[in-house]
């Protein structure tokens, strides 16, 4: 029997016609399978079995403005499958200063940092200002500055949910405090919040949730696509990208297509979350991934396709750095904190110091942590014991897992 069903993105008035038109096939076969039977739209005579497609002049879905792309909508005249394409943002058209589309003034969008929808705004900070006004789906920020201007270390408080494009601005190594002072973001939110932060170099996260997240299951989640930070060295706290202190709520991040470098600890969390490391680069860091567990709770911390270069510290660089130093450390110092690693595709090369590519004890007293090894692309060495120093060695290819025991 002929193909007669064409896919339709979303459900037009032929998709009925067309489940008919197929069932009236489907009977007609059973008594008569050797005809060929023509499929024919009722009063178009148009035969449907086997046709290109004819699209129509399109219909507008969304837009296009001065800045930012439209969706035109397509659709076959004869069988109604749909297909979009981007409409290119027509940029401003200024008379005498102002747009005639948007109605910002030329000197207005010169001398700006950021934008929300067609409104911009001269600072970053002012932008995330008129943002906590708007509802959270609202807030999306676009950095429309190749740097951010200079403004006072944790003087953007970020305290709910948004979203910043930053358009390969660079800050500077500069914060954004995320819950941790509440003079521009007054009321913090409460639920489920979402921060998400595409294309900025040198973005610090930094946060203490403990000191405005209004609730204990209250959940953070920190998305980051293609951010990159280069700091002063791997003993330098310069090039952190998200560094939280504290036990309170949950904390989920995503980190994908990233990289950080020459810097001391970029990533660090003490409470309960899923973590997701996915396809990012790490290079001269004493700590790139820091996690020790302080709290009661599960702890998911996925690597997936990353590579270390030339982590760790050895005893010369730093004698106290040295102790707690290792591509991955994944420790647990409070009973109940369930902490797990699951590490796959990736791969160190030059690790520094005695602590294996991964920490999983410190000196002192620990719980036990669960490491499950799988597909990585170099050896990886896991220092499982302290004291003594014990290694367990997965090789490249295998899959393998690896536990630290209670240490108390
Ligand atoms: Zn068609
Ligand atoms: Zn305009």
């Amino acid at each position: 029997m002929r193909k007669i069903y064409k896919s339709h993105t979303t459900g037009g008035g032929y998709k009925s016609l067309t489940v008919l038109v197929s069932l009236l096939i489907a009977v007609l076969a059973i008594t008569s399978c050797t005809q060929y039977i023509p499929v024919f739209i009722p009063g178009t005579g148009n035969d449907i079995s086997d046709h290109s497609h004819q699209w129509d002049t399109g219909n507008v879905l969304i837009a296009e403005t001065c800045v930012d792309d439209g969706v035109m909508l397509y659709t076959c005249l004869i069988c109604g499958e749909e297909k979009t394409e981007a409409i290119n943002a027509h940029g401003h058209n200024f008379e005498n200063d102002i747009c005639t589309y948007c109605n910002n003034s030329k000197t207005n969008i010169d001398a700006s940092e950021a934008r929300i929808g067609l409104k911009y705004y001269k600072t970053l900070k002012e932008a995330v200002e008129a943002a906590i006004a708007l509802d959270p789906a609202e807030r999306v920020i676009d950095i429309t500055a190749e740097t951010i201007k200079e403004y006072n270390a944790h003087g953007i408080e970020i305290n709910g949910s948004i979203t910043i494009n930053a358009n390969g601005a660079d800050f500077g190594n500069r914060d954004l405090a995320i819950y941790t002072y509440n003079n521009l973001w007054k009321n913090p939110e409460s639920g489920e919040i979402n921060i998400v932060i595409n294309d900025a170099e040198n973005l610090y996260l930094w946060g203490q949730p403990d000191d405005q997240l209004p609730n204990d299951n209250d959940i953070i989640n920190v998305t980051m696509n293609n951010c990159h930070n280069k700091g002063n060295g791997s003993l330098a706290n310069a090039g952190r990208m998200l560094y939280f202190t504290g036990t309170k709520g949950t904390t989920n991040i995503t980190i994908s297509n990233c990289s950080v470098e020459s810097t001391d600890s970029p990533f660090y969390t003490n409470n309960p979350g899923k973590l997701e490391f996915i396809d990012c680069t790490f290079t001269d860091i004493a700590v790139p991934l820091n996690f020790n567990m302080k709290t009661a709770g599960t702890k998911t911390i996925t690597v997936d396709g990353c590579k270390f270069n030339n982590c760790g510290a050895t005893v010369d660089e730093s004698a106290d750095i040295s102790k707690y130093s290792a591509p991955i450390r994944v420790v647990a110092t409070e009973e109940g904190a369930k902490p797990e690693l699951i590490l796959k595709n990736s791969e160190f090369y030059g690790t520094k110091g005695d602590n294996g590519d991964v920490l999983l004890a410190v000196d002192g007293t620990y719980y036990g942590v669960n490491a499950v090894l799988e597909g990585n692309k170099t050896d990886v060495e896991i220092c499982n014991v302290y004291n003594p120093k014990t290694y367990i060695t997965i090789n490249a290819g295998m899959t393998g897992s690896v536990s630290s025991s209670d240490s108390i």
